[in-house]
């Protein structure tokens, strides 16, 4: 069996572990989520405290236990202070930070996915990202991370009859969209989308987080209805 091995992760979360350990909360490029104790961290010196800071990208070195893994060193690869030292910045980053750790296990390693959280907290840094875009960069994050897990929405075409969507609405009960056509004979069970939510649900499967604020255009009720969708849509997952 292995003793050590090497992983890059974003440290999600650390709490107290006993007396003067940290157990580090981490969501990893090669293995997923990874939960491991920091020995010591919590002495005012310990070298390791600085890099295993929630919001960090590190390098780690861990090392294999017999009930528990154990990190042996941490080198950061960035810390995002434009991040954290913004509330608002951070309650949207905090917010996609808290859906990775619930939705994805122990070794789903996903590196597109990976690839594009690191993307989601860069932009959520960023000098020069707008305080209006924070919740819609999370929210992105969040249809990401869905899309991930295999819940993916279908953009190109209405769910019930194929048609090719230029208008949609929502079908709650199924979480998939449907054409304007299928939508009028439920209408109770259906949620108009208007064509910016779709164009900017098709900008956030294909386009990397970085692209999205130039491509976006949205109001404040049209983040609401976004919002539903996904909350609708974690449903399903839970
Ligand atoms: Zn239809």
């Amino acid at each position: 069996m292995e003793q050590t091995f090497i992983a890059n992760g974003i440290v999600l979360d650390k709490q107290p572990w006993g007396e003067r350990d940290s157990k580090v909360f981490l969501y990893t490029r090669e293995r997923g989520r990874l939960d491991v104790v920091a020995r010591g961290s919590r002495a005012i010196l310990s070298k390791l405290n600085g890099h295993l800071e929630p919001f960090n990208s590190v390098e780690l070195m861990i090392i294999r236990g017999r009930n528990q893994d154990y990190v042996g060193g941490a080198i950061s690869r960035g810390i995002r202070y434009n991040l954290i030292s913004d509330l608002r910045r951070l309650a949207s980053a905090g917010r996609v930070l808290n859906k990775v750790r619930k939705a994805i296990w122990p070794s789903d390693a996903d590196p597109i996915l990976y690839d594009a959280l690191e993307n989601v907290l860069d932009l959520l840094n960023h000098q020069e990202s707008k305080p209006v875009e924070w919740p819609l960069v999370a929210l992105g994050a969040e249809i990401r991370l869905l899309s991930s897990l295999g819940f993916v929405i279908d953009t190109d075409n209405c769910q019930l009859c194929a048609a090719e969507l230029i208008k949609g609405a929502y079908q709650r009960v199924s979480g998939e969209l449907v054409c304007p056509t299928c939508a009028r004979v439920m209408p109770e069970e259906c949620l108009v989308v208007n064509p910016i939510i779709l164009a900017n649900l098709r900008v956030i499967y294909k386009e990397k987080p970085m692209m999205w604020p130039k491509l976006w255009q949205i109001s404040g009720s049209s983040a609401g209805d976004l919002s539903r969708m996904i909350e609708r849509l974690s449903f399903y997952r839970n």
